[in-house]
Parts: structure tokens; C-alpha cells; sequence
């Protein structure tokens, strides 16, 4: 008889008293880790995957190496260097240092979430965020949910569920992440009437289509996407004048939610929230963590009547933001008070209005930084995006860094930096890694350098 190689396995406690291991605290979950690399090898030797049973020190490495993935927590920091200031799968906007102190105090302790503390009384979690909203977009009313999707719907059914409302095809989009307008309609109860062509939609084709059904008209903005050429929508102002010829108010969903002109920083074309509200929109709906640069929230502001029917909503209770997103929002608005400080503090607007001679002079100390690496690095003037998947269309003149590494194919240099400590994302372009600093913070630079050094040996 042949004997078992599962006999060459060593016993949980002897693994267990490898030096290898010897960092690691005994517990459960080491143990746990022996039991499981060790079941492993038997399956692998008895259905003949694997010839012959690892050495002792292979299964404690193996051991050892899993449990430091195991300690690394699955949501780790990324330095952003693919030029994109909003990226969604990096979080979008980056806190401003206040609003996260805020948030971080509000996440330790005990807040007045929804207590007045000079009556005694309850109040509303919304009370804290008001004024700041109502300051920085001039309305009357502001209430803030969990995202601008969860505001979209919540508009459409406390509004419009059961009636129509009235969108141009050409604003029929999809966000991104599966927010579609026309499923956003479909689950909050309300019948979408769609008006207009692709690319042409005119204030009489919604005259045409308003009847007694009607509960609003809505305004969409195409975050991601232009249609170009021989082109017409309606404007929020001709569709302001309808509205209050019928009594049907108005919805302007802006999306991105900018707060300041940026015009004077070469970034024309946003609507901002106030425009929409001076224009005479009833409500204003826009995402808190695009341009405003705050927490992941969505805002809507405008009627003070409109407003408190969404607050009576069930829904609302659904949609509600928890005290960290509430801090760091109400910090977020008090940086606007001063719009030379909201300019300064908070990082979405500092990273997109930097001069373009600083970026220029940031690529240089990188490409300095990394003289002697295996690779070829320039520094050259590129163009950036603000948002993947949100604002695309705002193109950026920006400065890279541009790596060809020697020895390995861009592909395989993306990849190192990604999985790096930090990781590292940046662009991919046509034989080369581009790294930008605009949306680098300074005190990731000493870290970038490390990963990519690391990487170009
Ligand atoms: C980004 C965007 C949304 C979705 O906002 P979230 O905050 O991600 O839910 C909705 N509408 C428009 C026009 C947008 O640009």
C-alpha cells in the first residue's frame, strides 16, 4: 500500500507554533486560517490536483501571507492621478478638512440630531442643513436625502404618482449606475409623458401635451452627454411661464449641483442651482457630493409648500441621511459663506480652478522625483475630464506625467500601481501610464513616488 501523502500534512497545533506565525496573535481566527489552508492542501491531494503536499514553511507562509490580506480592510485610500476631480468609483468629492472633522466628531459622540437644545424639544434632522442650503442656492426651502436618485424619486411620488409628467426625449437619460429617468418614473408611480424629439423639443410640444393629468414638468439635465448640431429644447424660462399659466410646477433636476461660477475658471456650461431657482424652477434637485464638493447626499431645494409635502412623505423616512452625512454637509455649506474660502477649503473646487502653471510645476517635481526608474518620463500638456460618468463634457487643459516604462507593457504598470500600498489609479493611454497631478494632494506625493518607484524596478 502506498502511503497517504496527507500524512506529510502537519497537525493544526504544530503549524499553528510555526516562527512565521509567531506574529500573529493566537486566536480563533488563525487558527481558523490553519484549519482552512490545511483542508485546502488535503482536497488538492486527494482529488490529485497537487502531487505532493507543500513544504512546512510553504504552509506557514501561506498561512501567514493570507492573514495579511485578511487585516487589510477592503475599502482602502486610493491616490487619484487619473486627472478625474469626481470619479465615482473613487467616492466622488473628497471632504473639505472641516466637514470631515465634523463628521468624524459626529461619528464618536452625541449630537442634537434632532433635538433643540434650547427648548428641550424634538426636532428635525433637517433643521441643521436649512439655512446653509437656503444660503448657498437662494430658496426659500431646502430638505436633503440619501442621493439625488432618492430625491428624484421622492419629488415624482410625493408630486406626481398616479398623474403625468412631461420630459422631453431628449432628456430621457441615463445617469449611470442604472438611473434611468424613465425607470426612476416608473417606480415612483408617476406616468411619464414624453414630448419632443431627440434632438428637438420646443415649449409648445409640452403646451400640447399638458391636460388635466398633469402633475409636473420636468427638466433634466444631460450630465453625460451633448447632442450637437441642429438642436432646441425648451428653456427653464419658457417652461416656468407654462407652469404658471396651467399651475403645474416646474422640476429642474441639475445633477451636479454648482454652487459658485466657475465660468471665471474656464468651467462654463453648469447650471447652477441658483439659476435654476431665479429662473423661477419650484424645485431644484441636485447631488451633494458632485460640484457642491460635500458627503454623498441629494438636495432639493426651492417652494417652501412643495418642501413640506416631500417631508410628510413616507419615503422620507427611507431616504434619511445619518449625522456623519449631515456634519460634514452643514460644514460643508458654512465654507460658502465666504466663496473665496469655499474656493480655497474645499477640495472638488481647489483641484478644478488650479492654475494651470502649478499643475505644470507639480508634474515637473514628479517627473524629478522619479529620475533613474526604468522607464521613459516626460512631462506634456494633456486635457481632463472633470467627472467619469458626471460631467464628461467639461474638458480640463491639464499637465501629465508620462511613463513608458521599459521592461513591462503599460497594462501591466497600470496594474502594479493599483494594486500598490497605496493604491495608485491613473490613465491609460497608448503605450504609456499618464499620471495627473490636479487631483493629487500634497500630502500623497511622497507615497506616490514610493509606488511607483516600487513598481518601475
Ligand atoms: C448625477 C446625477 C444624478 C444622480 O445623482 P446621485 O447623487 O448619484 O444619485 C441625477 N440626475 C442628474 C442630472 C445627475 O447628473
Amino acid at each position: 500500500m502506498t502511503p497517504s501523502p496527507l500524512r506529510d500534512l502537519p497537525a493544526v497545533p504544530k503549524l499553528l507554533d510555526h516562527p512565521a506565525l509567531a506574529d500573529f496573535t493566537a486566536c480563533e481566527i488563525v487558527t481558523h486560517e490553519v484549519r482552512d489552508v490545511l483542508a485546502g492542501w488535503r482536497e488538492r491531494l486527494l482529488s490529485g490536483r497537487a502531487p505532493e503536499p507543500p513544504t512546512f514553511d510553504a504552509l506557514a507562509h501561506e498561512v501567514a501571507a493570507r492573514l495579511v490580506a485578511k487585516a487589510r480592510p477592503s475599502l482602502r485610500p486610493v491616490i487619484n492621478a487619473t486627472g478625474i476631480v469626481l470619479h465615482t468609483n473613487l467616492g466622488r468629492a473628497p471632504l473639505a478638512e472641516s466637514a470631515a472633522d465634523a463628521a468624524r466628531a459626529a461619528a464618536l459622540g452625541y449630537l442634537n440630531l434632532e433635538l433643540d437644545l434650547s427648548t428641550g424639544k424634538r426636532s428635525s434632522r433637517q433643521d441643521a442643513i436649512r439655512a446653509g442650503v437656503c444660503h448657498v442656492t437662494g430658496a426659500a426651502a431646502a430638505t436633503v436625502v440619501n442621493n439625488c436618485a432618492a430625491a428624484t424619486i421622492l419629488v415624482l411620488r410625493t408630486l406626481a404618482a398616479g398623474r403625468e409628467v412631461i420630459v422631453s426625449r431628449g432628456q430621457l437619460v441615463e445617469i449611470g449606475g442604472g438611473f434611468r429617468i424613465p425607470d426612476i418614473l416608473a417606480v415612483s408611480g408617476a406616468t411619464l409623458r414624453e414630448v419632443g424629439t431627440t434632438n428637438i423639443t420646443r415649449v409648445a410640444d409640452y403646451a400640447a401635451a399638458i391636460t388635466p393629468a398633469t402633475a409636473l414638468l420636468m427638466r433634466v439635465h444631460a450630465s453625460n452627454f451633448r447632442i450637437r448640431g441642429f438642436t432646441k429644447s425648451a428653456s427653464l424660462a419658457e417652461l416656468v411661464a407654462l407652469g404658471k399659466a396651467h399651475e403645474i410646477p416646474v422640476i429642474d433636476d441639475v445633477g451636479s449641483g454648482m454652487a459658485l461660477d466657475l465660468a471665471p475658471f474656464g468651467l462654463p456650461g453648469e447650471p447652477s442651482v441658483r439659476e435654476g431657482l431665479s429662473a423661477g424652477a419650484d424645485l431644484v434637485i441636485f447631488s451633494g457630493d458632485k460640484l457642491l464638493g460635500g458627503p454623498q447626499c441629494g438636495l432639493v431645494a426651492g417652494r417652501r409648500d412643495l418642501v413640506e409635502r416631500l417631508e410628510r412623505d413616507p419615503l422620507m423616512r427611507a431616504f434619511r441621511c445619518d449625522k456623519m452625512t449631515l456634519a460634514a454637509l452643514e460644514a460643508t455649506l458654512r465654507l460658502y459663506r465666504d466663496p473665496a474660502q469655499a474656493r480655497r477649503e474645499l477640495p472638488v473646487l481647489r483641484m478644478l480652478t488650479t492654475p494651470l502653471a502649478e499643475l505644470r510645476g507639480r508634474a515637473e517635481l514628479l517627473r524629478d522625483a522619479l529620475h533613474g526608474v526604468a522607464a521613459e518620463v516626460t512631462v506634456r500638456d494633456d486635457t481632463a475630464y472633470v467627472g467619469g460618468g458626471s460631467l464628461p463634457d467639461i474638458a480640463l487643459p491639464t499637465v501629465v506625467v508620462a511613463v513608458k516604462p521599459h521592461a513591462m507593457s503599460e497594462g501591466e504598470l497600470a496594474t502594479a500601481l493599483r494594486t500598490g500600498d497605496p493604491a495608485v489609479l491613473a490613465r491609460v493611454q497608448a503605450g504609456e501610464v499618464l499620471l495627473d497631478p490636479r487631483a493629487v494632494f500634497d500630502r500623497d506625493f511622497d507615497a506616490l513616488v514610493k509606488v511607483l518607484r516600487a513598481a518601475l524596478v
